[in-house]
């Protein structure tokens, strides 16, 4: 018995080794390896993290050269002018919640779709030589693109009372501008209003009173209030209807003819100044001389309103990209003659 009582504490001596080497020094092996192996895993998770910092340093590098987009988030509480607020109620439905997300997306699109590959040294001198022959005092590099676009013909729309838009021509890509009287919530197409962004920067360079617009994209359905409203009022004077009407065309654009609603066009006036006021003035007489650098000619000049069928507007400039815009100026053409040249000769 007592050989077989020696055998089975034999036996349980096994056991409990075999059990201490699962149970204790096997998990302890675990205990002493893991730590090691976790440690690499905190490296991999490092370098990560790192990579992921210089992804966000180089993004901000690029936001800081991209001019900031203004994205207006809250109501719209401009103090515009007693016509276009009420003719803005009345006339477009849209909330300004539902218009900024359409600018904001929209936007965002484009600059996606803009983004141009690195510049290289080369590029970049040229660029940089090409905008001392401008004669720029602000660094507009990245408004470059903006100024002279990739689309050289995409902004030559002619809008006048032979080519009137229609009832529902709204562009796609209005984008609220930078540089605007207090209270207003100016839009323009994106390449116009990020152009206009540089013509301001260079003119407050340049000792003109800071310019702002006073006007930009206007519906079709604010032009016909303002156009309905003043030809009521002239009837109420005693003229007939057609009478009224034919008086109120020759200072406000008939609906759909107002090239305010293509979204390239946009009076801009000196800090303070009124409409009839800025012809003659320093402002206006740099604006003339400059606007071509950025893209923008005067649309209706002094010489011209037998075509154009409007009186001088030093105040009122369009956008139609640079190329074209430095033909425009060197010509001496208005649109009108300057788009059957190109019909004609090109
Ligand atoms: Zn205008």
């Amino acid at each position: 018995m007592n050989y077989i009582c020696a055998l089975k504490n034999t036996l349980n001596i096994l056991k409990t080794t075999r059990n201490l080497v699962l149970f204790a020094v096997i998990p302890l092996l675990f205990a002493l390896i893991l730590p090691s192996c976790a440690e690499n895993g905190t490296t991999v998770t490092e370098t990560e993290t790192e990579t992921e910092i210089i992804t966000e340093t180089e993004t901000e590098a690029e936001a800081e050269t991209i001019p900031a987009i203004e994205t207006e988030t809250g109501p719209d509480t401009a103090a515009e002018t007693e016509e276009e607020t009420t003719a803005d109620v009345t006339a477009e439905p849209e909330t300004a919640a539902e218009t900024t997300v359409e600018e904001t997306t929209g936007e965002q699109t484009t600059e996606a779709e803009t983004t141009t590959p690195p510049v290289t040294e080369t590029e970049a001198e040229t660029t940089k030589a090409y905008e001392n022959a401008l004669g720029f005092k602000a660094d507009l590099s990245a408004y470059e693109k903006y100024m002279e676009p990739e689309d050289k013909d995409g902004y030559l729309l002619l809008v006048n009372p032979d080519h009137p838009l229609s009832k529902d021509y709204k562009p796609s890509d209005l984008t609220y501008i930078k540089d605007k009287r207090e209270g207003r919530n100016d839009r323009l197409c994106l390449y116009a209003a990020k152009a206009l962004e540089a013509l301001v920067k260079e003119a407050s360079e340049n000792g003109c009173k800071k310019l702002a617009s006073v006007s930009a994209y206007r519906p079709y359905n604010t032009q016909k209030y303002i156009f309905d409203t003043d030809v009521e009022k002239l009837m109420q004077q005693g003229y007939s209807k057609e009478e009224a009407i034919a008086i109120e065309r020759k200072d406000t654009a008939y609906p759909g003819e107002s090239e305010h609603q293509s979204g390239l066009a946009v009076d801009v006036l000196g800090d303070g100044m009124r409409l009839y006021e800025f012809e003659g003035t320093y402002e206006a007489d740099w604006l003339a001389e400059n606007a071509w650098k950025f893209g923008f000619i005067i649309r209706y000049p002094k010489d011209k309103e037998e075509i154009t069928t409007y009186v001088y507007e030093p105040w009122h400039i369009r956008y139609v990209g640079r190329y074209h815009a430095k033909r425009i100026y060197d010509t001496g053409m208005c649109l009108e003659e300057y788009i059957e040249y190109l019909a004609n000769n090109e």
